[in-house]
């Protein structure tokens, strides 16, 4: 594996998303983004740079919950998502959950 650095570059502008269950605005990197694909397939995408439509919560289990019951992401991406792919996105977030909020405290400690 390559030694893949973060780059120290700090634009001054961060771009603020809104979380589709809360609401609340907040930098791109507090978010965890959530992509339609082109194909119809809906996942959780760390990169941010997934091609598709997106929507972003915040890297909360309790924002998930109430987007599935809310069905924020339906509406955010304009496409029915059943129970089964909020389900496995569930599985996922908790997965993607420590990860990100390692490479946030990573981020912070930058700063
Ligand atoms: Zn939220």
């Amino acid at each position: 594996m390559a030694d893949k650095r973060v780059m120290t570059m700090k634009p001054r502008k961060i771009p603020q998303r809104k979380c589709v269950a809360c609401q609340q605005m907040m930098g791109k990197k507090e978010l965890i983004r959530v992509v339609k694909t082109p194909d119809d397939q809906i996942l959780i995408d760390l990169t941010g740079k997934k091609s598709g439509r997106g929507a972003y919560l915040c890297g909360k289990q309790s924002c998930f919950k109430l987007a599935k019951k809310s069905k924020a992401l339906d509406r955010a991406l304009k496409h029915g998502v059943s129970a089964e792919i909020y389900d496995q996105l569930e599985r996922d977030f908790v997965k993607v959950e420590d990860e990100f909020l390692a490479a946030k405290e990573a981020m912070d400690d930058d700063e």
